[in-house]
């Protein structure tokens, strides 16, 4: 067993001692990915002292695996100010701020320069996958002394078990390594599994390194999101170039107004192209829609093929079977501390509203941080991907601000953590037609996409969501009480 950084009570004055022993142990972050990565770089600027525990053998591990996607964001989106501050102290020069990067890039330009500067490579630990948290000494059940208590973050790494002891704990772990199955119901499709070696999940390098298993075949692609859509892209331009290659998509929605996207309106043109491209190729019969069709079982044909059966009825013969249903976060590492998550997105609850699909598909989330990110166990925060649970709209940017905010609040500075930092570009459509309830008081619904208004009751540390406010606009969501930054 590794163990480092103990607290040891002293006879006297033992509750500043403890706060004190408290305060010397290091912030733990989960996850080396650009978002945890950012965590570091403003933990540092407030003179914190940050651990990142990846569980890869190098940072940005998701982005490497969709090295060959480009980003429909511009590096300008995409590079932490506190990192690119970092960066720019030895030296690097950074790229072009209108220039698309692919995940490659992303991680190889960026992440893993960042993760090379000393103040970030003496304190990152790579293949260190942690297993679990909790908080010292005391079980999830007991109220006592709880937040006195440092947090006990388990890892394993070279087949050993260790434990970092830390004051607070940022979740940045991504949904990557999580994906939604073909399964309509969120369970896997009957025969799944079984069909495990002819499913994909993701986005594949059609084009490139998995070219040889996808052309000349018949590939259905599941699911309507930003993936689905990049992949059929992909397969579309293969089946020109290689003869007998047919795409097909099945969609679970008959309208696919929300997967065609803003087009022109939206303001990352490549986001909005993307979805505009797909709509060309589906008129065109590049790509054979098949829609509502929701997976329900997949066969295995005397040839290894597959029949992908539909509850609407659909049985269709493929190949291969791309699945990008979504993903999901792993929650399991958290079961020992208090969370609380939204029941259905599984993401911090006050933030469920206002990334919610049920009730708009904007990627106009306004910003949030530290007040909304923080869980019931005072210094332990989701950030990042994580943070949005199985939602689907998560842009980096939102992500960068989310950690300079909880690196402010952790640092006590609360007039920082309050301030908004970021305007984030507009999608250009919403899919919610159903209008959120009026204000408390008020019979006017709000506008489709209206996000909440957070509000502190009196001298309560958490933001509840008391009312609604106008759609996508500018302003801030913080809460305007005073909160005390986690110990
Ligand atoms: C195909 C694709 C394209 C995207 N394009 C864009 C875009 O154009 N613009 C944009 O703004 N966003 C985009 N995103 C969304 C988002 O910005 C990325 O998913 C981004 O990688 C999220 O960063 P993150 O740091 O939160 O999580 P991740 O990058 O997923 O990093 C999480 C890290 O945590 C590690 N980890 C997980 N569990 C553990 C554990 N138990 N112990 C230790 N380490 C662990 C993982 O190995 C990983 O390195 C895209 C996402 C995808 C999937």
């Amino acid at each position: 067993m590794t163990s480092c950084c103990s607290a040891t009570p002293r006879p006297q004055n033992r509750a500043s001692d403890g706060h004190d022993a408290l305060r010397s142990l290091p912030v733990a972050i989960i996850g080396g990915g650009p978002v945890g990565l950012a965590a570091a770089a403003h933990l540092l600027e407030r003179g914190l002292e940050p651990v990142i525990l990846e569980a890869g053998r190098s940072v940005g591990t998701a982005p490497l695996a969709w090295g060959h996607v480009p980003m429909f964001s511009p590096w300008r989106y995409n590079i932490d100010r506190a990192a690119q501050t970092l960066l720019e102290r030895h030296g690097w020069t950074a790229p072009d701020a209108d220039g698309f990067p692919t995940g490659r890039e992303l991680a190889e330009d960026y992440l893993a320069p960042l993760a090379a500067l000393p103040e970030i490579a003496g304190r990152l630990r790579l293949n260190m996958r942690v297993t679990g948290v909790a908080r010292q000494r005391v079980s999830k059940v007991r109220d006592a002394g709880r937040g006195e208590q440092p947090f006990e973050v388990r890892f394993q790494a070279d087949g050993r078990e260790g434990r970092l002891l830390a004051r607070a704990v940022i979740v940045a772990t991504g949904t990557w390594g999580n994906p939604s199955p073909a399964g309509a119901s969120g369970l896997p499709a009957f025969g799944e599994r079984e069909a495990a070696d002819r499913i994909r999940h993701g986005m594949p390098d059609v084009l490139g390194a998995e070219r040889g298993r996808y052309a000349g075949k018949r590939v259905l692609v599941v699911g309507s999101g930003h993936s689905a859509i990049g992949t059929l892209i992909d397969l579309a331009s293969l089946a020109a170039q290689a003869p007998g290659t047919a795409v097909l998509w099945a969609a679970r929605t008959a309208d696919q107004a929300r997967a065609y996207g803003g087009g022109a309106a939206d303001q990352l043109p490549e986001r909005g192209a993307l979805g505009q491209r797909l709509r060309h190729l589906v008129t065109s019969g590049a790509v054979e829609l098949l829609a509502p069709f929701s997976v329900d079982e997949v066969r295995r044909g005397a040839d290894g093929s597959l029949q992908v059966m539909g509850l609407e009825g659909w049985a269709v013969e493929v190949d291969q079977m791309v699945v990008a249903t979504g993903l999901r976060p792993d929650l399991g590492i958290l079961a020992e501390v208090r969370m609380d998550l939204d029941p259905a997105l599984e993401c911090p609850r006050v933030l469920a509203q206002l990334i919610d699909p049920n009730l708009h598909s904007c990627g106009t989330v306004r910003p949030h941080g530290a007040f909304e990110l923080q869980q019931p166990d005072s210094g332990l925060f989701l950030a990042g991907m994580a943070s949005y649970g199985r939602a689907p709209t998560f842009l980096l940017a939102t992500g960068h601000e989310q950690v300079r905010c909880i690196a402010a609040f952790l640092a006590g500075d609360l007039e920082a953590a309050r301030r908004v930092e970021l305007e984030l570009p507009e999608t250009g459509v919403c899919s919610g037609s159903r209008a959120l309830p009026g204000a408390a008081g008020s019979e006017a619904p709000s506008p489709c996409c209206a996000p909440p208004v957070l509000q502190v009751a009196c001298c309560g540390p958490k933001p509840e969501l008391v009312k609604e406010t106008t759609c996508c606009g500018a302003g801030t969501n913080r809460a305007t009480a005073p909160a005390e930054p986690a110990e």
